[in-house]
């Protein structure tokens, strides 16, 4: 008999009512001859409310007691929906993550799920009972039975993980939206639904911010082969099918469910080319104009790199194939020569870079592997140009004469193997399938660090030692002279906004042996950001992104780009019409054949 899990999210269970709704819709499925088993998520927004019930009383509470507390919601969920569908008649059994046997990693408020034992589900299937498992929560292996919770969203991944232990023909995630879209409906109302999504594209999109689905159950779908949909909790209509090219034959088996490899693949590019333009004027429309120009001379620039202003000055550092790299110098000279600046002085090509990135989904929420890569590389004494970063990819431009030793490292550290050339345009694939916004982001600067192999290394592990995961990471591109001497960089990166404090008092710890001058801490930033297979070898991606915004006299004030997606900062109160913007930009409201109106 064909298994399938289902999972029904907060909104879907908001009250008695849609909870009986949502038995009716269970029971459905279960008159066409498949075995259910139903994740659920805690009711509406009580995990929230739970939340602030305990900040009410510290404000730094322990993350076992959050646990403890947290783990709560999802158990009045699945004893309510247990009791409609046996109220319809349809036996149900409902099982807290403990019972069930979902075993997780010792990290309280982040587990990862390490296996699912399957036997007693098994038996209550045999019965033909429904079984109604909580979400986002999960147990440790060791003989204490540490109730655990796997990160906001997690029931997602609860269910993912479920389908796959459980060996289902597929997982639904049933929302409040009938499926994929380009963008969030409730900042965009003419997003449209996809009807394809690659699973890499969709990593994107969940990291960041569209949280219709919790990265780490794309993830898990990827690697493990998954059919994984989202539809509607309110009709009966499958939505369409989303998350496709899985890397892993389907069914394939790993050791554990969730902490398979954290880095897929090692690769390198030694094809481009560096241009920096320095000390150019921080305000809206400079990055349109530049990218603008370099894109109608069809040249594709890689990746991008806008670090943070001082004073009203930038830099702007971007990559181009080094077969481009006259006509490329040419135009940021030109640029230069218009905003009143001596390009002699302010334009910096260097043709003797390499980028080495390493790739996985499973480098989401694990700070330590970036830190990791950054280690050794400065152990190998290579100093790191630049450094541009997505939640499932870090980059860094090295000098092309340690590419060898770079490559020979990584490959020890993280023992996987390489992936050449890093280049890979998917012709076949829109160039940008939807757009995201993140508003819970904050911004950290850390300026005149000394410029030396190691020190990206010091700062990510430190923040790694304290569990806190970063984003964007931007490395400044200009070296300048401190009061001191000392040769100096600025570092910037988004990070939660929740972690903010907690990062910027672990740098402060590293201050005497960093000598950087001060720590700068932005909250009210939001990172719009477009996502798509198709970007890499189409000019003018960024270009037309950064003309949006522009017109709409939007100041960027950062920028990281990888192979599949746009990330721009701006402040947060226009964050909101930036994602609108970025939507219009590449026409993703309108019908087209990848967008099939809702
Ligand atoms: P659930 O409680 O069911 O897990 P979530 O609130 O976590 O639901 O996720 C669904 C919400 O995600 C939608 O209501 C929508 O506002 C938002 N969202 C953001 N980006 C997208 C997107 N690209 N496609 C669909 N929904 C999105
Ligand atoms: N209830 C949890 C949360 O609100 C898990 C989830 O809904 O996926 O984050
Ligand atoms: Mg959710």
């Amino acid at each position: 008999m064909e298994l399938v899990v289902q999972k029904y999210g907060g909104t879907s269970v908001g009250d008695t009512e849609r909870i009986k709704a949502v038995a009716q819709r269970i029971q459905k499925t279960v008159r066409t001859g498949r075995q259910v088993v139903v994740v659920v998520s805690a009711m509406g927004k009580s995990t929230d409310r739970l939340v602030s019930l305990a900040q009410d009383i510290s404000a730094n509470p322990s993350r076992r007691e959050m646990d403890m507390l947290l783990s709560t919601g999802e158990q009045v969920s699945i004893a309510l929906l247990s009791m409609a569908l046996q109220e319809l008649g349809q036996a149900a059994i409902s099982l807290t993550g403990a019972q069930v046997g979902i075993v997780t990693e010792a990290a309280h408020s982040h587990a990862r799920i390490l296996e699912i034992k399957t036997e007693r589900i098994q038996k209550h299937l045999e019965r033909g009972e429904v079984v109604v498992v909580a979400g986002f929560q999960g147990i440790t292996a060791s003989s204490e039975l540490e109730f655990t919770t796997l990160g906001r969203g997690g029931s997602d991944t609860s269910a993912v993980a479920l389908a796959v232990a459980l060996q289902a023909a597929r997982c639904e995630i049933c929302t409040d939206v009938p499926g994929i879209l380009t963008t969030d409906p409730r900042l965009v109302p003419d997003a449209q639904l996809m009807a394809e999504v690659t699973a890499d594209e969709m990593l994107e999109l969940a990291s960041l911010g569209a949280k219709v689905l919790h990265p780490r159950a794309v993830e898990i779908a990827r690697n493990f082969g998954m059919p994984l949909t989202v539809c509607s909790s309110w009709t009966n209509d499958p939505g369409p099918a989303v998350v496709s090219l899985p890397t892993q034959e389907a069914g394939a088996q790993t050791a554990a469910l969730e902490l398979s490899k954290a880095v897929d693949a090692i690769e390198f590019d030694d094809l481009q080319a560096k241009v920096a333009l320095l000390r150019i004027p921080d305000q809206p429309g400079v990055a349109s104009q530049l990218f603008g120009t370099i894109a109608e001379q069809n040249v594709d620039v890689d990746l991008i790199v806008q670090s943070i202003h001082q004073g009203n000055l930038n830099d702007i550092a971007f990559s181009v194939a080094k077969s481009d790299i006259l006509r490329a110098h040419a135009i940021a000279e030109g640029f230069c020569a218009r905003f009143g600046g001596n390009p002699a002085e302010e334009v910096e090509v260097d043709e003797r870079i390499a980028i080495v990135a390493i790739a996985g989904a499973g480098i989401i929420g694990r700070p330590g592997i970036a830190a990791q890569m950054f280690t050794t590389l400065g152990d190998a004494d290579i100093n790191i140009k630049m450094i541009s970063t997505s939640e499932v990819k870090v980059s860094c431009v090295i000098d092309q004469h340690d590419l060898d030793k770079a490559l020979k490292v990584l490959a020890e550290t993280f023992a996987t193997p390489l992936k050449s050339p890093l280049a890979n345009p998917e012709a076949k694939f829109p160039a940008v399938r939807g757009a995201a916004l993140d508003r819970e982001q904050a911004r950290i600067a850390i300026t005149e660090v000394s410029d030396e192999a190691g020190v990206a290394a010091k700062v990510f592990g430190a923040l790694a030692q304290n569990n806190i995961s970063v984003d964007t990471i931007i490395q400044s591109q200009r070296c300048r002279r401190s009061d001191d001497g000392r040769l100096t960089r600025d570092i910037a990166f988004t990070l939660a906004r929740s972690n903010a404090n907690a990062a910027s008092a672990a740098i402060e710890t590293l201050q005497s042996r960093l000598q950087f001058k001060e720590i700068q801490v932005d909250s009210q930033i939001a990172k719009v950001s477009v996502v798509g297979a198709g970007m890499l070898g189409q000019p003018g991606v960024a270009a037309k992104l950064f003309k949006a915004f522009s017109e709409a006299k939007i100041n960027i004030q950062m920028i990281a780009t990888s192979d599949i997606r746009v990330s721009c900062i701006v402040a947060e109160t226009d964050g909101a019409e930036a994602l609108k913007l970025a939507h219009a930009a590449f026409a993703l409201g309108s019908s087209t054949p990848e967008n099939i109106a809702t």
